[in-house]
């Protein structure tokens, strides 16, 4: 790869999943060299395909619980994997990913000087006693359960990230991410949206799990990139935490019900019993992300989901 002084080389760990491919999309097209980094644990190749080849995109499979030693001006750390199917399959290895990953993106930021984003997460709050979830809640995990792994990992990773400030004086951003869908989630990571939608277009039966009546916010994938380029943009003295997430809230059914409409699916919703510590409820309160960078989503949730039912549609097709 070769970089004019000019142009910002920005390295996104877990590139090759969901989220990050959309994001190393968006930061090429503004004009940025990307180095992506992942294990593929999660990811794909598949997912950055239309990237290989480009003289501004590298891709180095790494996992970042080993030191890692490059020049970048940008770290965005969102290598961790985000379905509860997929971060409980190897729960060490979840934490250790968050712990031990953090800790390295903040040893190269400490080198490097580059200013570092982490992708946290609303699961910060746990199963949370107040609603809409604001940035000063201290939240209500389980520090044992099967999702511990995932939320105390997160948790510690913010840690680490404010000591390293206060300490070292990095900058950093860290965005805590609400409920994210679209295009190249993962068919089989067992994630509601893509559950539903792959279920109604194969005509098999809509699995809600408990009564349904459980909350969730969904944010369009498009939107979220949107928050966490703003959010790097942003001046030194927003750190975060700032909540990323669409305040549009829909209980488990009612989504169900707009997925089985929106495929035209004939498939029957069947119930499941409730995975343990499943949070009841999850809003995000947005005014501090609308207030310091100007950021709000602006994707319908049933925009997205045609756009997300479009991509599962084509990929069942293949
Ligand atoms: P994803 O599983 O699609 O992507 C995670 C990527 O990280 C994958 O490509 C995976 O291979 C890679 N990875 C995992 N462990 C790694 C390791 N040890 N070293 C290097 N790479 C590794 O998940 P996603 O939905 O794209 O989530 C991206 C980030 O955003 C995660 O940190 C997640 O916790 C956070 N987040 C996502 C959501 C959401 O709803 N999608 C919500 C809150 C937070
Ligand atoms: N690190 C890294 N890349 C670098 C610099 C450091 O991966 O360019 C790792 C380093 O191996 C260490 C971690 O980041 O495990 C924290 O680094 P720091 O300098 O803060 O701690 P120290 O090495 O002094 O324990
Ligand atoms: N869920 C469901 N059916 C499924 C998959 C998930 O009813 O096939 C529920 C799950 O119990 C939770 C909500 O949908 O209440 C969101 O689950 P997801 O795994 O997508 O995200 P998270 O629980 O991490 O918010």
């Amino acid at each position: 790869m070769t970089v004019s002084p000019n142009q910002k080389m920005i390295l996104v760990t877990g590139g090759a999943g969901f989220v990050g491919s959309h994001l190393c999309e968006r930061l090429l097209e503004a004009g940025n060299n990307v180095l992506c980094v992942d294990s593929y644990r999660t990811g794909s190749r598949a997912n950055i395909f239309h990237l290989l080849g480009r003289p501004d995109f590298e891709m180095v499979r790494h996992d970042v619980i080993n030191p890692l030693h490059v020049e970048v001006q940008e770290i965005y750390n969102l290598a961790c994997p985000a379905s509860p199917q997929h971060y409980q399959y190897d729960p060490i290895q979840t934490t250790k990913t968050s712990f031990m990953g953090a800790m390295n993106m903040l040893g190269l930021a400490k080198r490097t000087g580059a200013k570092i984003l982490q992708a946290s997460t609303s699961e910060i709050y746990g199963d949370p006693s107040i609603h809409p979830q604001t940035e000063d809640y201290w939240g209500n995990v389980n520090p044992i359960g099967t999702r511990s792994c995932y939320d105390e990992g997160k948790r510690v990773a913010e840690t680490l990230f404010f000591d390293y400030h206060r300490k070292h004086a990095i900058p950093i951003k860290v965005a805590r991410i609400f409920n994210t869908y679209g295009p190249r989630m993962h068919p089989n990571d067992g994630r509601v949206v893509s559950n539903f939608i792959v279920q109604a277009l194969k005509g098999e039966d809509i699995t809600i799990y408990g009564d349904g009546s459980q909350t969730r916010s969904f944010c369009y994938v498009s939107d979220l990139v949107d928050g966490l380029v703003r959010l790097m943009a942003s001046p030194p003295e927003t750190t975060g935490p700032i909540n990323l997430g669409n305040p549009g809230e829909f209980s488990m059914l009612e989504l169900a019900e707009r997925v089985l409409s929106l495929v035209g699916s004939a498939s029957r919703i069947v119930y499941r019993p409730l995975p343990a510590d499943d949070p009841r409820q999850r809003q995000p309160d947005i005014s501090i992300a609308k207030r310091d960078l100007g950021w709000a989503p602006t994707v319908a949730l049933e925009d997205g989901l045609r756009e997300t039912i479009a991509y599962f549609r084509d990929l069942l097709e293949r």
